[in-house]
């Protein structure tokens, strides 16, 4: 009997030796669980075959989740593989670089900035993949943008923050969760307590929804962290 589902720990059945699957009535203790799930599940971005048609991904989550990091790793195996990319982000962002995504591990890739969502249909001519970061500082169209380029057959990979430091849905994210047939929620780690962190708290009194900054104006904290200041 396969033991109940349990997130995280899935393991691909065809890559253990049959003799060390371990058995729920013999082996309560063992470290991991046989599953019937498909390869597929255990990667972390969508695996599509070669004839997939355009499609829209969206990774998002807190400040310093990893968000940036993850969308410049698929971009680059993008380009590994000879696919055309091109990559944007919202001209406002200048913290690291004019041009370049730069992520908080110091990863980086070329970008173009643009001054609005409609500027990124007008550059997009022959390309696979699309790479957009900071997707929360753009206007409210962008989610139209991206699916019309999904329909055209490109995959459109999004970053960004989901909420503001209120804790409230930030810019155009709802709307592209909504269109998205892949999201990925990514966490930080509470500066507090140490538990998952999925908001990111404001350290100054500016009230400005946009707020550029860094350590030295955020920090990742958990829900309960987060209403307790
Ligand atoms: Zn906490």
């Amino acid at each position: 009997m396969p033991r109940p589902e349990m997130p995280g720990h899935f393991v691909c059945p065809d890559k253990i030796p049959a003799a060390r699957i371990p058995d729920a009535a013999t082996s309560p203790s063992a470290p991991y669980f046989y599953t019937p799930y498909p390869k597929w599940i255990m990667f972390i971005e969508p695996q599509r075959n070669a004839h997939s048609r355009g499609w829209m991904e969206v990774i998002c989550g807190s400040m310093f989740s990893g968000k940036t990091e993850e969308l410049i790793r698929r971009l680059k195996r993008a380009q590994i593989a000879n696919q055309k990319v091109e990559i944007f982000k919202p001209a406002i962002d200048t913290r690291y670089d004019p041009n370049d995504i730069v992520s908080h591990d110091s990863s980086r890739i070329r970008s173009t900035p643009v001054q609005n969502s409609h500027n990124i249909l007008l550059l997009s001519s022959d390309v696979d993949v699309i790479g957009i970061d900071e997707a929360q500082f753009f206007d409210i169209d962008l989610a139209e943008v991206a699916e019309q380029l999904a329909v055209k057959g490109i995959r459109v990979i999004i970053a960004g923050l989901d909420m503001d430091y209120t804790g409230k849905p930030f810019g155009p994210i709802p709307g592209l969760l909504a269109k998205a047939e892949y999201i990925t929620k990514l966490h930080a780690i509470c500066v507090r307590c140490g538990d998952i962190a999925s908001f990111s708290y404001r350290r100054t009194l500016i009230d400005d929804q946009i707020l550029l900054g860094e350590k030295d104006v955020y920090e990742p904290r958990c829900r309960s962290c987060f209403y307790k200041t």
